[in-house]
């Protein structure tokens, strides 16, 4: 059956590109991403072309075009991060182990190039003459109507052809709200072990396309139920069916899947700590029922956090964030807190993760079935800017070391650390001392007290023996 074609309208530097290669005498389509996400009427940024013209043509076509690649690709760069694509046509070429093949093959037609691609929704090409006509040997505009997700012909031979694809199944259902048709879905169980033959930086990439996505938490049920998580995070699925405390409604990984799917973040790597906040829960359960507790469960958790960052090849930066989101994610909101002990969670938390840890909080009430906040926590807040303006380090106090050495006459060594230090205490303690006067004032106090228990901290030499 043919389907009639929405409305497509197309930008005159894209029209030009159609025109370009006809009048030269090529082939030429758009096809793949661009192709879905115009009958979607979903925006994007590439545009992928393909034609039966070799790169060496194309570029002559297109002078400003570059082309540095194995795949043959030459790229058109238009304004800002977009650009045009144009591959040859390419067919399916021999793999290996289970990843994208080691050698390009030519294809001669566009059926294909189109055969080779994962999904029917990614397999369309649009030819334009005038008119634009849409080619659609797999049917794909069927399964963009039904919303799935379904595989190039037999899913379990490509998926064992890439074994990514999997991984992209998943995530373009949760980009677009698909779900995964039923034989693509059951080859994907059958295969799940092959996941492991790709490296850890391709199925990170895909995992926080997952999480960026509109429907992350779906995305991260498909993966344990297709059995793919089990290789890549374990500890996150042995979330699964954690029974808490009476007062938890939901088990470990209910409430790991609700606190994602309602974190107010959009960025992947805090998506991804309000996700594993809790996966220390699993080791660190002891008792059963109301009785249930885990004790240091944030700490157990942020040591597991550290080993998938390795595995999953985060960057310095991002391993650090995600420890410290999951290692600190169990403050205390209490109105009867001092001061110092909510410097001391900024100090632990780090002012630039501050709002990323309130992110993973919000998430966190939401995913045990609490109200996104409450009079507390928005004192908590009001409170940490407040405290944000007054002194924090050694630095902020209104002395220096050059001061102290000056007015007691002393050398520089470790006594004037010493003395910064129990200021600093002080100031902590009530911010309203941090005065030059006062600090004077209190130096010589200080260096008597500090002289004195330095010179009592040594027993007297009988002592000793
Ligand atoms: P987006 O760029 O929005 O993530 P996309 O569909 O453009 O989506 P790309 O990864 O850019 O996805 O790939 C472009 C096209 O190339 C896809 O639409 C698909 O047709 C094809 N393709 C990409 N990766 C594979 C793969 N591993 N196996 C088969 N075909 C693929
Ligand atoms: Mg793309």
């Amino acid at each position: 059956m043919r389907k009639s074609l929405p409305t497509i309208t197309l930008p005159p530097e894209i029209k030009k590109v159609f025109q370009i290669f006809t009048k030269a005498g090529w082939e030429i389509y758009l096809v793949g991403g661009a192709v879905r996400d115009l009958l979607l009427k979903r925006p994007f940024n590439d545009w992928d072309f393909t034609t039966n013209a070799p790169p060496e043509e194309i570029q002559k076509l297109f002078p400003q075009s570059f082309y540095h690649n194995k795949f043959g690709t030459v790229t058109i760069p238009l304004e800002k991060e977009r650009k045009i694509e144009i591959t040859p046509f390419r067919q399916e070429a021999a793999y290996q182990d289970y990843r994208h093949p080691s050698q390009i093959r030519w294809g001669k037609t566009l059926e294909e190039d189109l055969q080779r691609r994962d999904f029917t929704i990614n397999a369309m090409a649009l030819a334009y003459q005038k008119q634009p006509r849409l080619i659609d040997p797999h049917h794909g505009q069927n399964d963009l109507q039904k919303k799935l997700i379904r595989a190039v012909g037999n899913p379990t031979k490509r998926f064992r052809e890439d074994a990514l694809r999997m991984m992209r199944a998943i995530r373009f259902s949760s980009q677009l709200g698909f779900l995964i048709e039923p034989r693509t879905f059951a080859a994907i169980q059958k295969n799940a072990a092959l996941i492991s033959k790709i490296s850890a930086e391709r199925i990170r990439d895909e995992l926080w396309k997952i999480l960026a996505s509109p429907y992350p938490a779906e995305g991260i049920n498909f993966l344990r139920t297709s059995g793919l998580l089990h290789y890549f995070l374990p500890e996150l699925e042995a979330t699964y069916g954690v029974a808490q405390a009476k007062h938890h409604i939901y088990d470990v990984w209910t409430h790991s899947l609700k606190a994602l799917a309602s974190c107010p973040s959009q960025d992947p790597l805090v998506r991804f700590a309000t996700l594993i906040h809790d996966i220390g829960k699993p080791p660190t359960a002891r008792g059963q029922g109301p009785e249930r507790t885990f004790y240091n469960h944030e700490v157990v958790g942020a040591k597991i956090a550290r080993e998938i960052s390795q595995r999953l090849r985060l960057s310095k930066k991002e391993s650090e964030r995600l420890w410290r989101l999951v290692r600190w994610h169990q403050f205390t909101v209490d109105e009867h807190q001092t001061d110092k002990a909510l410097r001391r969670f900024i100090r632990h938390v780090g002012k630039e993760n501050l709002s990323d840890m309130l992110a993973l909080r919000t998430a966190d009430r939401i995913g045990s079935g609490s109200r996104p906040t409450s009079w507390r926590f928005e004192l908590f807040k009001k409170r940490l800017a407040e405290v944000q303006k007054q002194p924090f380090t050694i630095k902020d106090l209104k002395i220096n070391g050059h001061e102290i050495m000056k007015k007691l006459q002393i050398p520089s060594g470790p006594l004037v650390g010493k003395i910064l230090q129990a200021l600093f205490q002080e100031v902590e303690e009530n911010p309203k001392l941090n005065r030059k006067s006062y600090l004077q004032k209190r130096l010589p106090i200080i260096y008597h007290q500090l002289g004195a228990s330095a010179k009592s901290s040594k027993p007297p030499k009988e002592a000793r023996q």
